[in-house]
């Protein structure tokens, strides 16, 4: 930003507008109402204009948001969002996971769809001061090893039609309750994308957390859980290389044919996938403390290495990982007619790398482990 009088984002200039009439908070386990998110007594908010720059942010009651129906977002999907979450810990702490992470990914995807930049940092501040008001009702003390979703989100505002950039926009930061994501009884279940579908390609923008990348995935999962199945294993190019599963990163464990174990996912140097903030996690934990056993390798694989690795018996586990499910066992695979079992412990509950990595996360998360990824509010 060159021009003086063009504001930057800045998180000390937030002002805060209490709400009068605070919701009750919904007993355990309860999370939606008719189908809608329960969303904590506050929300973030920040303007910016193409002449002015950003305007102070704002904490103000949660509610509606007010659109014309010409906005950019509308209609040409200027959209982009992040999503983590904030923990009760079991040492009575509130921290957020690695919001640093998500906050310059949040920038990486604005400026992919000509959404305005920001300095991450300020993201993360507004986040740490939302959670500072509505985390102690929402996360109380008294409910240790809950969490809250935190949705950061951009929206190109201004009401011109027109294909072009907008000149203006909005951010805002709201915390959601959501159910516990378990991982589904007997592991996940994948059936791979149909051969005329592709999530994201060579040149594309599937590495950013926009909403356009979100809609065209539903037809196929809507197919799939009709079907018995849980997510889409989302495969690439004519070699059938394997992506992402549903919203999350994907993960195979095998043995070479030499009899070394690996952990193998897919790189990020095609920018064919999201870079997960759980994925870059669990590649650190795994190589920071599994590297006796297992190699951690982050290569272009095939499902047909999947295949054969499953017809050799070197096929060892697999998960899923994201905020959503932390670490996700998958006990089948569905492609093309056959289905490849994947070992997945006992009922399902994940093999022993699996479960590791899991009790790792999760002990961070929930502060059972003191770790500079826990940044404490
Ligand atoms: N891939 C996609 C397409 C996703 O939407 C997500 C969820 N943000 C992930 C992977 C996992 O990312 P993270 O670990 O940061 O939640």
């Amino acid at each position: 930003v060159s021009q003086p009088n063009v504001q930057e984002l800045d998180a000390s200039k937030l002002t805060y507008n209490f709400t009068q009439s605070p919701r009750e908070l919904p007993p355990l386990g309860v999370t939606a109402e008719n189908g809608n998110s329960i969303c904590t007594d506050h929300m973030v908010i920040a303007k910016w204009s193409a002449k002015n720059g950003w305007a102070a942010p704002e904490l103000k009651p949660y509610g509606p948001l007010s659109l014309m129906p010409t906005a950019s977002v509308l209609h040409y999907a200027t959209e982009c969002f992040e999503g983590l979450k904030a923990y009760r810990g079991y040492d009575g702490k509130l921290r957020i996971f690695r919001p640093d992470r998500n906050c310059e990914r949040m920038l990486m995807s604005s400026v992919r769809i000509s959404l305005p930049s920001f300095p991450p940092g300020e993201l993360e501040k507004m986040i740490i001061a939302l959670m500072s008001v509505d985390g102690p009702k929402w996360l109380p003390r008294d409910r240790p090893g809950t969490f809250i979703y935190l949705r950061p989100t951009m929206i190109g505002t201004q009401s011109q039609l027109g294909v072009q950039a907008p000149s203006e926009a909005m951010l805002y930061i709201i915390a959601s309750l959501m159910p516990p994501m378990d991982s589904p009884a007997g592991g996940m279940k994948l059936h791979t994308s149909p051969d005329d579908m592709v999530r994201a390609w060579v040149g594309g923008f599937g590495y950013a957390k926009v909403g356009a990348n979100y809609g065209p995935s539903l037809l196929a999962t809507k197919e799939a859980r009709a079907r018995g199945f849980h997510q889409i294993l989302w495969l690439y190019g004519k070699n059938g290389e394997c992506t992402e599963a549903g919203a999350s990163n994907f993960f195979v464990v095998w043995k070479t044919r030499e009899g070394k174990t690996q952990i193998v996912t897919a790189p990020l140097d095609d920018r064919l996938i999201l870079a997960g903030v759980t994925r870059n996690s669990v590649l650190a934990l795994a190589r920071e403390r599994l590297s006796e056993e297992v190699e951690v390798v982050e290569r272009k694989y095939t499902i047909d290495e999947v295949l054969e690795a499953s017809a050799e018996g070197r096929l060892v586990e697999s998960f899923a990982s994201g905020t959503a499910y932390f670490v996700c066992p998958i006990s089948l695979i569905h492609h093309r007619g056959s289905d490849i079992q994947i070992p997945a412990g006992k009922g399902g509950e994940g093999g022993s790398i699996t479960l590791s990595l899991k009790k790792w996360l999760i002990d961070i998360k929930y502060g059972r482990e003191e770790h500079p990824w826990g940044i404490v509010v």
